[in-house]
């Protein structure tokens, strides 16, 4: 991915933006590509995370620099996106299944079986969108 350039980047990007947005019948939130717009001093905290979601995903940072692969732009902006449609579920076993479920192309998240186990065990993690 390397010798793609930062506007073959964001039109990846983009065209992923408004897949999952249609997908998930989420409003298309705007997208942002560089930290440090002076607002909020959280965007200077983006360069070093692969994504972020502002205001209930009215606004998805995605860190184009730090991605390797494309498929884990995938990856990130579903994770974004499983943020506005689930805002109180935590980083952990039962969000990267959902994040398994958007990148099949499920509108619906099903619950997965397990669930029933974790009952008492907490899986979450902080929230950084480094996972
Ligand atoms: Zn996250």
């Amino acid at each position: 991915m390397k010798n793609l350039t930062f506007n073959q980047k964001r039109t990846y990007v983009r065209k992923l933006i408004e897949k999952y947005a249609n997908q998930l019948n989420t409003p298309i939130p705007t997208l942002r590509f560089k930290a440090g717009s002076g607002k909020r001093t959280q965007y200077h905290e983006d360069m070093l995370v692969y994504g972020s979601n502002y205001n209930n995903g009215e606004e998805i940072f995605i860190n184009l620099n730090l991605h390797r692969h494309l498929s884990d732009y995938d990856n990130t902006v579903a994770h974004e996106f499983l943020h506005t449609i689930k805002p109180n579920l935590p980083h952990g076993m039962l969000f990267d299944n959902y994040i398994k479920q958007i990148r099949r192309g499920e509108n619906e998240l099903a619950v997965p079986f397990w669930t029933r186990f974790l009952d008492k065990l907490t899986w979450s993690k902080p929230y950084d969108c480094r996972a």
